[in-house]
């Protein structure tokens, strides 16, 4: 057995709730072209998937029924490691943002520690006593917290719920950096956030948009495991669309070979996350 310090867990996260078709027609947005395109990520190396969901118009929704078919034609393909979002509809309430989990029991659900202006426009709300609820009702439920960090003051709100028994060590986090209204998405940002986090902490990033490729890079450099995929930028490189969510992740395990790594499978990555 290699030794888990050199692998490397590739996220896909291949919809998010606001790309559209117009965005990148290749984009999967229903359960089955999600399926599709999750089964792809994870035959070209991606360990989880990060998955958010669209109602029939194409807007983002936290629906059960569709993340629970999404979810079953997934589990029946491949064991690649389901990450649910919490935060997939701005309409929705503190109990459509968990009923997904606590019936799906997915291995790993985002944890979106704070609120924030979200892209100039609106709020992205996370309220205190919704987070507390939140972080009880994932380990109830046995259901690992993705730790989203959008911005410094997050990890130290983390770090308040770790003290206080709402998230449990070793935490896993990922950072987000570049979304408008969180940090930028610098590579001195990402120096600075990993600094921040508490000893034997796993963690993951990415870049929003242009950032996606430079935090790509300092990120298995420094030894974190990486995230990619449409809900995060459209574009393969400078003015040309992703053909699809695969493009990336073959980019991203290429990388990580390249670099002497190896990438990690989804058992490995359980391994990894104590899932
Ligand atoms: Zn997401």
């Amino acid at each position: 057995m290699k030794n888990f310090d050199q692998r490397t867990i590739i996220t896909v996260a291949p919809t998010g709730a606001w790309p559209s078709k117009k965005d990148n027609p290749n984009i999967p947005l229903t359960p089955s072209e999600i399926a599709d395109d999750v089964y792809d990520c994870w035959e070209a190396g991606a360990a989880v998937a990060h998955l958010h969901m669209r109602d029939d118009q194409g807007s983002g929704t936290m629906s059960k029924d569709k993340f629970e078919e999404t979810v079953t034609l997934i589990r029946d393909r491949c064991d690649i490691v389901l990450n649910l979002t919490t935060s997939g509809a701005l309409d929705a309430t503190d109990e459509t943002r968990m009923a997904h989990f606590i019936e799906l029991k997915p291995e790993l659900a985002s944890f979106d520690a704070g609120s924030m202006n979200w892209m100039h426009t609106t709020l992205f709300i996370n309220r205190p006593d919704f987070l507390e609820n939140l972080g009880r009702t994932m380990i109830e439920n046995g259901v690992k917290p993705e730790i989203e960090i959008f911005d410094a003051g997050m990890i130290y709100n983390a770090m308040y719920y770790l003290k206080k028994g709402v998230l449990q060590a070793p935490a896993h986090f990922q950072f987000v950096l570049g979304a408008a209204g969180g940090i930028g998405g610098s590579v001195e940002n990402l120096v600075f956030l990993k600094g921040l986090l508490p000893e034997g902490s796993t963690w993951s990033a990415f870049g929003v948009g242009k950032g996606a490729v430079p935090i790509m890079l300092a990120t298995i450099a420094m030894g974190g495991h990486v995230r990619v995929g449409m809900e995060d930028n459209v574009y393969y490189s400078r003015g040309k669309l992703a053909d699809s969510n695969a493009q990336f992740v073959d980019r991203a395990a290429r990388v990580i070979k390249e670099a002497t790594r190896d990438v990690a499978t989804p058992d490995e990555a359980r391994k990894i996350l104590g899932l």
